[in-house]
C-alpha cells in the first residue's frame, strides 16, 4: 500500500500537472499539501517583507480555488505553516509517510528544500513541468544551451518545436491517508486585505485565457505589447503562470489552435516568442544554477552598494522623475507592472540611481503578483548586464522612453494624481 504526500509548489492546478497525475496513479492514499514557509515571513536583508500583500492575496485565491476543486473530487488541500524542515518532520512523525511527489524547481532555495527533505528521510519524486517546451526534446543538453536568446530561439525554430503536449487532469484522486483530518492547519494569508486587480486560481486562469483568445487579442499583441495602460495591451497570463494556475504548454496549445482557426500573424508569433523567453530563463538555470544568484551574476563587475535612503525613494515612487514614480506607484498599488515599465524602472535604479540590482530584484519579488524566480532573476541580470547577454547591460534613456511610451502624460497622471 503506497501512502504519499503531494507537495504543491508553483503548480496550483489539476489540468496539465504531470507530477500530480503521477502521484494519483501511484498512491493508494494521497495527502495534498501546501506549505507556508516561515522563512518567507521574514524581512529581506534590505528591510522589507519578502512577500507583499498583493502576492499573498493572489496566492490565497489560488489556494482556495485549488481546495474547492480537490474537495469536489473527494480530497482536500492542507495548508501547513512553519519552519520547512519542522513541518515535514512532523508530518513524517504524525502520519508515517515517507514519499513525496512534487514539481521540480531548479532555483537555489527550492533545490535546497528537496535536499532537506531527503536528509530527513523522504523519497522525493519530482517532475519538470513548468516550461512550454520539453527540455528533453531539444537537440542540445541544457548544460550546453546557447547563451544568447536569439541563438536559442533559432535552434528551437530550426527543430520546429512549438510546445510539449499538455495532459488532462486525472479523473480521480486517491483518498486521504488515515489521521490527516487531525493535522493542524495554519495559513498566514487570511489576516490581511488587498485591493485586487487579479483573482487567483485555476478556474480564473482558464476563464481569462478563454476570453483573451475569444476576444482575438493575440492579433494585436505585437502592436500593443509596449503600452502602459489597461488590461488588454498584453495577455496578463503571467500571474496565473507564476503560481502554476495554468501551464505554459496549455497556453501554447491554445495559441496554435487559434492560429489554425484564424491564421498565424505577427501577434500570435510574438506571444509565442515571449513565452519562449520564459523558457529560456528557466533553462539557463540548468546551465548556470547558483552562479545566477551571485551579486556579480555571471560577470566579474561588482554590484552597486545598497544605500537605504536612495532605495526608499525608488521603491516608494518619490524619486522626482515622474515616469519612474508613476511606475513604482503602480507596482506598489496593484502588484503588477507592464514589461516596458519594468525595464524602465529597473534600468533607472541600476544606471541612474546606481542602485544594488539584487535589492531591486528583491523588491520586485516582494511586490509582483506574477513573481517568478526564473523570470525575475533572468530579467534583472539581463538589464544589469550580469547575465548572458553579450551587449552587457541595458541602460535606457528616460527622456526617450517617456516620449515613446507616455508622450501625453496620461499614464503619469493616472498614478501620480
Ligand atoms: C526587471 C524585470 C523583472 C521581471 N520579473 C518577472 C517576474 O517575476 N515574473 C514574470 O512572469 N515575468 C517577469 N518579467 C517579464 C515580463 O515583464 C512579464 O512576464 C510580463 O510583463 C507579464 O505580463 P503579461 O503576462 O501581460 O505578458 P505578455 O507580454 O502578454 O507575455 C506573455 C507571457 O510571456 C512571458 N514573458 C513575457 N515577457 C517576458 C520576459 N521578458 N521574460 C520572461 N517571460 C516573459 C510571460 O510568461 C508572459 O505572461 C520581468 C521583466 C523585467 C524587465
Amino acid at each position: 500500500m503506497t501512502v504519499a504526500i503531494y507537495y504543491f509548489r508553483n503548480d496550483l492546478r489539476l489540468e496539465d500537472n504531470p507530477a500530480f497525475i503521477l502521484a494519483c496513479k501511484n498512491a493508494d492514499f494521497l495527502l495534498p499539501i501546501y506549505v507556508h514557509e516561515q522563512k518567507l515571513e521574514e524581512e529581506t536583508r534590505w528591510g522589507f517583507s519578502r512577500v507583499g500583500q498583493h502576492r499573498k492575496a493572489f496566492l490565497q485565491d489560488s489556494l482556495e480555488d485549488l481546495r474547492t476543486q480537490l474537495r469536489y473530487l473527494g480530497s482536500d488541500l492542507f495548508e501547513l505553516a512553519g519552519d520547512f524542515k519542522e513541518v515535514f518532520s512532523a508530518l513524517r512523525t504524525q502520519l508515517g509517510i515517507n514519499l513525496i511527489y512534487c514539481e521540480q524547481i531548479v532555483a537555489p532555495e527550492e533545490l535546497e528544500q528537496v535536499r532537506v527533505l531527503k536528509t530527513i528521510g523522504f523519497e522525493v519524486i519530482s517532475s519538470w513541468q513548468s516550461s512550454m517546451l520539453d527540455p528533453h526534446s531539444l537537440l542540445f543538453k541544457l548544460e550546453d544551451m546557447p547563451d544568447v536568446f536569439t541563438q536559442f530561439r533559432q535552434q528551437v525554430e530550426k527543430q520546429k518545436l512549438r510546445f510539449a503536449n499538455p495532459v488532462e487532469a486525472h479523473a480521480s484522486i486517491p483518498p486521504l491517508p488515515a489521521g490527516s483530518k487531525a493535522l493542524s492547519q495554519k495559513t498566514y494569508v487570511d489576516m490581511f486585505s488587498s485591493k485586487k486587480s487579479f483573482l487567483g486560481g485555476e478556474s480564473k486562469a482558464l476563464l481569462h485565457i478563454e476570453q483573451y483568445f475569444d476576444r482575438r487579442l493575440p492579433d494585436t499583441y505585437k502592436q500593443t505589447r509596449n503600452q502602459l495602460i489597461g488590461l488588454d495591451y498584453s495577455s496578463k497570463f503571467s500571474p496565473w503562470l507564476a503560481l502554476g494556475c495554468c501551464s505554459a504548454r496549455s497556453i501554447a496549445k491554445k495559441l496554435t489552435e487559434y492560429e489554425l482557426e484564424y491564421g498565424a500573424n505577427d501577434g500570435t508569433y510574438w506571444l509565442w516568442f515571449e513565452l519562449l523567453w520564459r523558457d529560456y530563463f528557466r533553462f539557463l538555470h540548468f546551465k548556470y544554477d547558483n552562479k545566477l544568484y551571485r551579486s556579480t551574476g555571471l560577470s566579474t563587475e561588482p554590484n552597486n552598494p545598497f544605500i537605504e535612503i536612495i532605495f526608499k525613494q525608488w521603491s516608494s515612487g518619490s524619486t522626482g522623475e515622474s515616469l519612474i514614480d508613476a511606475g513604482m506607484r503602480e507596482l506598489q498599488g496593484t502588484g503588477y507592472l507592464s514589461n516596458r515599465m519594468r525595464q524602465i524602472v529597473a534600468s533607472y535604479w541600476i544606471y541612474n540611481m546606481k542602485g544594488d540590482w539584487q535589492a531591486g530584484a528583491a523588491w520586485f519579488e516582494s511586490q509582483l503578483i506574477d513573481y517568478d524566480v526564473y523570470s525575475n532573476q533572468g530579467n534583472w541580470l539581463y538589464i544589469a548586464g550580469k547575465g548572458t547577454d553579450p551587449r552587457g547591460g541595458r541602460p535606457m534613456n528616460l527622456a526617450k522612453q517617456t516620449q515613446d511610451h507616455d508622450p501625453d502624460g496620461i499614464y503619469r497622471k493616472i498614478w501620480l494624481s
